[in-house]
C-alpha cells in the first residue's frame, strides 16, 4: 500500500463561467473536513474568483497550464507566479490535450514544472500512452520515458504529483482494465524519485468506477475531467477515495 497523500483533482478544461462557481461552492459544502486533498482546476479566467469563493474551505484551486518563464513577451500565456498570485496552489502540466494541441514536449513540461515549483505551486504532471502505442505494446516504455523526461530534478512528494492518463481513455467512457492500471502504476511507483509522490489515475473516472480504481494499491487518487463539472458527480468520486 502506498503512503502517498490521497488527492482528487477536477479538471474543468475549457468549461465554466462565473455561474458555475455554484458547483464549486456546493462541492465545498459537501466536504467540510476533507480526509483527502480536493482540488478544482477551472479555466484561468475563473481561478481568482474560484479561489475567493472557496476561501476557508477544504477545496483547493489549481491552474491547467503555465508558461516556463515568470514574465515577458508571451501574449496569451500566464505564468506560475500569476496563478499563485490568483490563489492557485497547484497546476496541471503536460495534459495530453496540451501535448497534442500545442505540441508540448516532455522537456517543456519539465521546464514548466520547475517554474511552478519556483512559484510555490505543486505540479501535477500528466503522462500516458495513445491507443496505437498500447496496441503496439509500448505502454510502459512510453510512460516511463515521459516520466523520466517530464520531471525536473527537484521533484519531490512535496511539490509534485503524477497523473497517469491513457490518451484513449480521456473523455471516451473507456477505461483500462484494473490489471492494466495496476501494471502501469506499479511500474511508475518503482521509478519515482520519491516514493511518496502521489500517483493519480485519469481517464473516464466516474462515480460508478471510482471505488474499484481507488482500491488499486498504487492509485492515490484521480484526475477527473467531465465528471468534475457537477458537484454531485465529483462528490461521489471523492467519497469513494
Ligand atoms: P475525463 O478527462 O475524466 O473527462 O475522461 C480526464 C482528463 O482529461 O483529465
Amino acid at each position: 500500500m502506498s503512503h502517498a497523500c490521497k488527492l482528487a483533482t477536477g479538471n474543468w478544461k475549457m468549461n465554466g463561467l462565473r455561474a458555475d462557481l455554484d458547483e464549486a461552492r456546493a462541492l465545498a459544502a459537501g466536504f467540510p473536513d476533507a480526509k483527502c486533498g480536493i482540488l478544482l482546476c477551472p479555466p484561468a479566467t475563473l481561478v481568482c474568483a474560484m479561489a475567493d469563493a472557496l476561501s476557508g474551505s477544504a477545496v483547493m484551486v489549481g491552474g491547467q497550464d503555465c508558461h516556463a518563464q515568470t514574465t515577458g513577451a508571451h501574449t496569451g500565456d500566464i505564468s506560475a507566479q500569476m496563478l499563485a498570485d490568483a490563489g492557485a496552489r497547484q497546476v496541471i502540466l503536460g495534459h495530453s490535450e496540451r501535448r497534442a494541441d500545442h505540441a508540448e514536449t516532455s522537456a517543456q513540461v519539465a521546464a514548466k514544472a520547475a517554474a511552478a515549483h519556483a512559484a510555490g505551486l505543486v505540479a501535477i504532471i500528466c503522462i500516458g500512452e495513445t491507443e496505437s502505442q498500447r496496441d503496439a505494446g509500448q505502454t510502459l516504455d512510453v510512460v516511463l520515458s515521459q516520466l523520466a523526461q517530464s520531471l525536473p530534478d527537484e521533484a519531490t512528494s512535496a511539490n509534485t504529483v503524477i497523473a497517469y492518463e491513457p490518451v484513449w481513455a480521456i473523455g471516451t467512457g473507456r477505461t483500462p482494465t484494473l490489471e492494466q492500471i495496476t501494471e502501469v502504476h506499479d511500474a511508475l511507483r518503482a521509478n519515482l524519485p520519491d516514493q511518496a509522490i502521489s500517483l493519480l489515475y485519469g481517464g473516464s473516472v466516474k462515480p460508478g468506477n471510482a471505488a474499484e480504481i481507488f482500491a488499486i494499491a498504487n492509485v492515490d487518487g484521480a484526475l477527473v475531467g467531465g465528471a468534475s463539472l457537477k458537484a454531485v458527480d465529483f462528490g461521489a468520486i471523492i467519497a469513494a477515495l
